[in-house]
């Protein structure tokens, strides 16, 4: 069986074990999440030895370039020789702000100690320490001078607690990224835009929306922001202002049971949608939150005429054991 060597140990592979897998069998703290070679929490770089294709999937050119990896979907022929990824990964970061947007989303700001370039709607990889990183999307601007995430408080949730519970302005972290491909690519100004979100899967449609209006999109952008009650849908004032601003934009949001009525559309978020729109023909679309809404709802754009180029998604796939 091939082995891994970390620092001055190494450690053999059972067989069909991942990298991860091993050095966390062993004590090792890496910090890993999804485990499904989607969020980068696990990325770490090859000294030496030959990685398969899978483990570097997806991963930036320069990245690939200097051996770094996942270790998660790392399953190595030969052995190995591993280390801590570089500062051209990760950069250190200071939280400047955590605001309540409702009872279970906060807003977390941070800035940057060094330049750091993203499209709005990509996704950074916070790390509190080396043994603990989650993922979370982008919903502020590059101009804003702040990395503005929407963080929903998972119960026992090991990050989204500390940061509710811990975190405050000035505590220090580092992020690595940006990742991801769903953020608005400029041309085709005059394509009509379809942004579905549920919950925090709003953090990227806004930066996106924002982005498609400050870069002259002259197409309908629609924004659907779906929630399961009304108390869990959050920045309404304000996207209800930045349609009123902008005459292509429309702001619909929508949830599944309320017990008065309200300036919300009640009922499932992809029927409210199919029934204002049951052609998709040459249209963009943005999904992004709960991993088996976001697969539904890929499937129904498609049905409905977007071509697969055109759908951008993404899911936000929780940590597994
Ligand atoms: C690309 C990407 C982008 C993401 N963007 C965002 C974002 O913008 N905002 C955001 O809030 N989250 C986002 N997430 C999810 C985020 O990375 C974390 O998974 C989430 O914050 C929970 O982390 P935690 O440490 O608090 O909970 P954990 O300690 O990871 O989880 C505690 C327990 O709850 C379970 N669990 C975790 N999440 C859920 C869930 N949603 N539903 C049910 N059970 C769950 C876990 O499996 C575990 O058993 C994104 C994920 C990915 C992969």
């Amino acid at each position: 069986m091939p082995a891994v060597q970390y620092g001055s140990c190494s450690y053999e592979l059972k067989q069909g074990e991942s990298v991860l897998d091993a050095l966390l069998r062993n004590g090792v703290a890496v910090a890993h999440a999804c485990k499904a070679g989607s969020c980068g929490s696990c990325l770490l770089r090859a000294v030496e030895g030959e990685l398969p294709a899978r483990a570097q999937a997806g991963l930036k050119d320069a990245w690939r370039a200097r051996g770094y990896f996942l270790a998660c979907v790392c399953q190595p022929e030969g052995d190995l020789t591993v280390a801590a990824v570089g500062n051209d990964a990760r950069i250190a970061a200071t939280i400047t702000a955590l605001d309540r947007l409702t009872h279970d989303v906060l807003r977390v700001r941070l800035v940057c100690d060094a330049p750091f370039d993203f499209r709005p709607g990509q996704y950074v990889t916070l790390f509190r320490d080396n043994a603990l990183a989650r993922s979370y999307s982008i919903a502020s601007l590059p101009e804003e001078g702040v990395i503005e995430l929407h963080v929903r408080r998972i119960p026992n949730g090991s990050m989204s607690g500390w940061l509710y519970q811990e975190a405050c302005a000035g505590t220090p972290v580092h992020l690595q990224g940006p990742s991801g491909e769903c953020f608005y690519a400029p041309g085709r100004e005059d394509q009509p835009l379809l942004l579905i979100g549920t919950g925090t899967g709003l953090a990227p449609l806004y930066g996106i929306v924002r982005d498609a209006l400050k870069s002259g999109h002259r197409g309908p952008i629609h924004l659907f922001h779906g929630a399961v009650r009304p108390a869990g849908l959050y920045l309404g004032e304000e996207l209800a202002a930045m349609a009123a601003a902008n005459a292509n934009l429309t702001y619909t949001p929508s949830v599944l049971e309320a017990d008065v009525p309200g300036p919300f559309e009640v009922g499932p978020i992809d029927g409210i949608i199919a029934r204002r729109f049951p052609k998709l023909d040459g249209w963009r679309g943005f999904v992004c939150g709960d991993p088996a809404l976001v697969q539904m709802l890929k499937k129904k754009l498609f049905l409905s005429g977007i071509a697969v180029r055109d759908i951008n998604a993404d899911a936000f796939l929780p940590s597994a054991s």
